[in-house]
């Protein structure tokens, strides 16, 4: 007999879990549209890092009230079938894990409205004091310039060699950090980048789509490691 792995699930926020970007949202409304465009077209296309974007956007924005900031939060919903999916993995004893290169503000407050506060997340901050918004970037790290929070460093941290990972994303802070989990699944952006750089991956539309595939997963005899991610993970620890 062998010993099933214990599966970990980290999975994206923006644009995955919630139906918008909600950084997005939130500097568009409440800066220079244009500007605010410019900015995003910029990191869009890799001109400037992600932490630069976000200054960059936040220097943009008005004075805004906490009521007009949260209503903009409020009225974005989620994938409802996330709600499904957290409870397939709390019966399956599968952690999971949310990782965003966006803000703690919003993702906090979306987890307790949706009462999924119990999901261990980790991002950027996001502060709003006087009506001026400021930011910090906690997991900042040098050795991953593009990003603001390197989501392969919390795959790393919260999960082992042995474990088998898994990772959804839709976006362009996913396409490094996929990378080092073993399974993936794309949609968007993210979906484009893994068939460009013939990354094998599971396109999704919703996370019904994904607890079906788990599902197949887990009735399977052995689960088969990703060899890039071994690669990966190995070369970022021997960096250290
Ligand atoms: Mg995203």
């Amino acid at each position: 007999m062998t010993l099933k792995p214990t599966i970990k699930i980290f999975i994206d926020f923006d644009g995955t879990i919630s139906s918008k970007d909600v950084g997005r949202e939130i500097f568009l409304n409440f800066g220079n549209k244009e500007i605010a465009f410019n900015i995003l077209n910029d990191f869009q296309n890799g001109l400037i890092s992600s932490k630069n974007c976000w200054e960059k956007l936040i220097e943009n924005t008005y004075l805004i009230s906490e009521q007009d900031l949260n209503k903009i939060i409020d009225d974005i919903p989620i994938d409802s079938s996330f709600h499904r999916f957290v409870d397939f993995c709390s019966r399956e004893f599968i952690d999971i894990f949310i990782i965003s290169d966006g803000f703690d503000f919003y993702i906090k407050r979306i987890l307790k409205r949706e009462n999924l506060e119990q999901i261990k997340f980790f991002s950027n901050v996001l502060r709003l004091k006087d009506g001026k918004l400021s930011a910090e970037f906690p997991y900042f790290n040098p050795d991953y310039p593009r990003f603001s929070n390197p989501k392969m460093i919390h795959i790393m941290d919260n999960s082992s060699d042995d474990d088998f990972t898994i990772y959804i994303g839709d976006g362009n802070s996913d396409t490094e950090s996929a990378q080092y989990c073993d399974l993936i699944f794309a949609k968007d952006e993210l979906l484009k980048f893994c068939e460009k750089n013939r990354i094998s991956f599971y396109s999704y539309k919703n996370f019904d789509d994904i607890q079906k595939i788990i599902m197949k997963l887990l009735s399977r005899k052995r689960l088969r490691k990703s060899h890039r991610a071994y690669l990966k993970r190995k070369f970022a620890y021997e960096a250290e």
